[in-house]
């Protein structure tokens, strides 16, 4: 129960949310109000290449790395897409070898609740875990590709087109230092949960800042050394990724990807 009301008016209570049906059962996402859009459209304009739809970073070099290689292969689009899941299941393994119980700042990585069965028995088949379905950690064939793909297109990661193709921007050698270990992984038949701990501090979806490809994606966000050509998208982004470094660092933040938003508010009012 909530109370409502504007400065100087009686709150009401509201008992629940009567604009969302109750009850756990109902799996679709829940947009009653209708503002995610407007959202959406504000992101676009402030921070232009960063999604609202996801929390993960690493997604963004994870599919790079695969348009680059598909590109050096010269692989088909089914062979690519084999590819791109393979790698998303490798990462949901080793992400969930690192910490088996979920961490409070960052959701899990893609596909392990879908996974989580596998994962608990310590065996992952790859055939099985990629096949995308009912059965598979994801039931697109471009695995969880599409939420990203926009902004990954509009930083220049990728090249726009109906498969990941390797942008303006893409470094592919920082993205081999930094996600390389994971195409090994990737070509396994089997994963041993057990065996995935040692790569955990490398590749799981926590650590990207700590590695090669986090800094080439942090500076491809912040362009600290391009030209500040007022009103261009990419100097919004910089002056909006400004903004919030200074609200971190005058105001008490835990989480960043929890409590950004209010103090952005509380900074603003
Ligand atoms: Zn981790």
């Amino acid at each position: 129960m909530v109370a409502i009301g504007g400065k100087g008016q009686t709150p009401e209570l509201v008992d629940g949310p009567g604009w969302s049906r109750p009850g756990l059962h109902v799996a679709a996402g829940r947009y009653p109000l209708s503002v995610e859009r407007h959202v959406a459209r504000m992101v676009d304009h402030l921070v232009p290449g960063v999604t609202t739809q996801t929390p993960h970073g690493r997604y963004y070099a994870l599919h790079g790395l695969i348009a680059a290689q598909a590109d050096g292969e010269d692989l088909t689009v089914p062979a690519a897409q084999t590819l791109l899941r393979r790698a998303e299941v490798a990462l949901a393994a080793v992400s969930f070898a690192h910490h088996p119980q979920a961490l409070d700042w960052l959701p899990r990585a893609h596909g392990v609740d879908a996974l989580a069965r596998r994962l608990h028995s310590g065996t992952v088949t790859m055939s099985e875990a990629e096949a995308p379905g009912k059965n598979g950690y994801v039931g697109n064939s471009w695995g969880f590709w599409a939420p990203y793909a926009g902004s990954e297109v509009a930083l220049g990661i990728l090249g726009a087109g109906p498969m990941p193709v390797p942008g303006p921007r893409l470094e592919t050698a920082a993205l081999r230092a930094g996600l390389g270990g994971l195409l090994e992984l990737a070509a396994e038949d089997t994963l041993n949960v057990d065996d995935l701990a040692p790569f955990g501090d490398r590749l799981c979806v926590c650590v990207g800042g700590e590695h090669p490809d986090g800094a080439w994606l942090a500076n491809l966000l912040c362009e600290p050394g391009a030209p500040a050509e007022a009103g261009s998208r990419s100097a919004t982004r910089r002056q909006t990724i400004q903004l919030l470094a200074r609200v971190v660092a005058t105001h008490p933040v835990r989480y960043f990807t929890a409590t950004s938003a209010m103090c952005s508010l509380s900074a603003t009012s």
